[in-house]
């Protein structure tokens, strides 16, 4: 009898109506005689009172920049919250459940507050109340450090709850349940028309999730991927199949679908600020060197970087850019920095190589006039960089381009 993680986001716990389909999706993995172990997040989404979002308000609203370590005391509570409720109800409905936080359960972290990375999972806990018959329901997103700090995974972290989970009791599945039916082309809310992909590799869901498309987080794809775990991206609102992750190539598949496209999705992340630094004769590669230490020293992630004799250009997370641009200003530079940008790729395993795709990409945007501000290419994503308020076209646009519309 193999053990099945399954995971249910906010929206699947965040009504009374939802915990019922939960309980649904429970049985049905006990029917099929598999032992669950139950990952949730906090209920609900931004706006609604128990959701991560409202507890990140609440304290920030004490202190503006409350410190890291008390913030995560407080997003504790949404997780903690939700794995009592869904526990209860599980119990209520006849299953032998019981709640345990991301410590409990085993999970050690260092102690990066807010944004923790896994070290490692003592399942012994777990694998005792498994052996008792208990459905154990875990609060995701959480661990604890050595020194029982409690700690947080960073935003969208009950994914890699689940899969740091299922890795650790060498799961024969993870199943992610949310609101839509799986992984889709783009992001249902932007694209009406984009579609479902039946089946999908590791390494292109991470390349999605990495450029955007928040339906699952990509650490969670990393973590399952090294023990060859499948993951299932499924709905709790309906009975669809859902998306199948797994290691799946071009050479061991027959499904044309998977082996020969050139495009998988198209992705997007918002609330970007490009900086644009003029670099003067004075200036030369040791400032060049100065000015992305500066960056890092300052906690500071930099993307899509050009460096050209005269000029570097790179981009950050638009609420670091007051502290970026005064950073850069100390050092003298001649630094330009635009608000409200936006990063849209195409992603795909098939992109390399294939003549015209970068044609293709920019003749979409033109045909729409949006201006292009700088791009980056890798060998499975072409990227631009544009205005916030072309979003919504741009993805429309080469959605379409790329033949990927149902
Ligand atoms: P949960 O709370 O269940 O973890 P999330 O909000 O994290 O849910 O992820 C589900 C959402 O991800 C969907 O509602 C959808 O709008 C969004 N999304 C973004 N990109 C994609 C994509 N390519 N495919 C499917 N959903 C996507
Ligand atoms: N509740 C956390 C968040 O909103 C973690 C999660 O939902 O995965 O980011
Ligand atoms: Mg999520």
């Amino acid at each position: 009898m193999g053990i099945i993680v399954q995971k249910f986001g906010g929206t699947s716990v965040a009504t009374s109506e939802a915990r019922e389909l939960v309980v649904e999706k429970i049985k049905i993995a006990v029917n099929n005689n598999l032992k669950p172990v139950i990952v949730v997040s906090a209920m609900g989404r931004k706006g609604e009172c128990y959701a991560t979002d409202t507890f990140i308000e609440l304290a920030r609203k004490a202190y503006r920049d409350i410190a890291s370590r008390e913030l995560d005391q407080i997003l504790y509570c949404g997780e903690m919250i939700s794995a009592v409720i869904m526990t209860g109800t599980l119990q209520a409905a006849g299953l032998d459940a019981i709640m345990l936080t991301g410590g409990q359960a085993g999970i050690i972290t260092d102690n990066n507050f807010n944004n923790a990375r896994i070290l490692k999972v003592d399942p012994s806990r777990l694998c005792n109340l498994i052996k008792m018959g208990k459905i154990p329901v875990v609060c995701g997103f959480q661990g604890i450090t050595i020194d029982d700090e409690f700690t947080t995974l960073g935003r969208g972290g009950s994914d890699t709850t689940a899969a740091a989970l299922g890795s650790a009791l060498d799961a024969e599945m993870i199943e992610i349940y949310t609101d839509v039916d799986g992984i889709m082309t783009a992001d249902p809310r932007i694209v009406s028309t984009a579609k479902i992909l039946d089946c999908i590799t590791y390494g292109e869901v991470c390349q999605l999730a990495h450029q955007g498309a928040k339906v699952i987080h990509p650490r969670a794809v990393e973590i399952a991927m090294q023990k060859n775990i499948p993951l299932v991206v499924k709905s709790t609102f309906s009975n669809e199949p859902g998306t199948l992750i797994t290691s799946i190539t071009k050479e061991d598949t027959t499904d044309t679908y998977v082996a020969d496209r050139v495009a998988t999705g198209v992705t997007f992340i918002s609330n970007i600020a490009q900086i644009k630094i003029n670099l003067h004769d004075s200036l030369n590669n040791i400032a060049s060197f100065n000015i992305f230490k500066s960056m890092a020293d300052n906690g500071i992630s930099v993307d899509l970087i050009n460096v050209h004799p005269g000029q570097i250009m790179f981009t950050i997370a638009e609420d670091l850019a007051d502290k970026a641009t005064a950073q850069l200003q100390e050092f003298g530079c001649d630094v330009h920095t635009t608000l409200d940008c936006a990063k849209v790729s195409v992603v795909g395993g098939g992109i390399n190589g294939v003549p015209g795709v970068m044609a293709s990409f920019i003749e979409a945007l033109s045909i729409n006039d949006i201006p292009i501000l700088q791009t980056v290419d890798s060998h499975t994503s072409i990227s631009v960089l544009i205005k916030k308020s072309f979003v919504q076209s741009a993805v429309t646009a080469l959605h379409e381009k790329f033949n990927l519309s149902c």
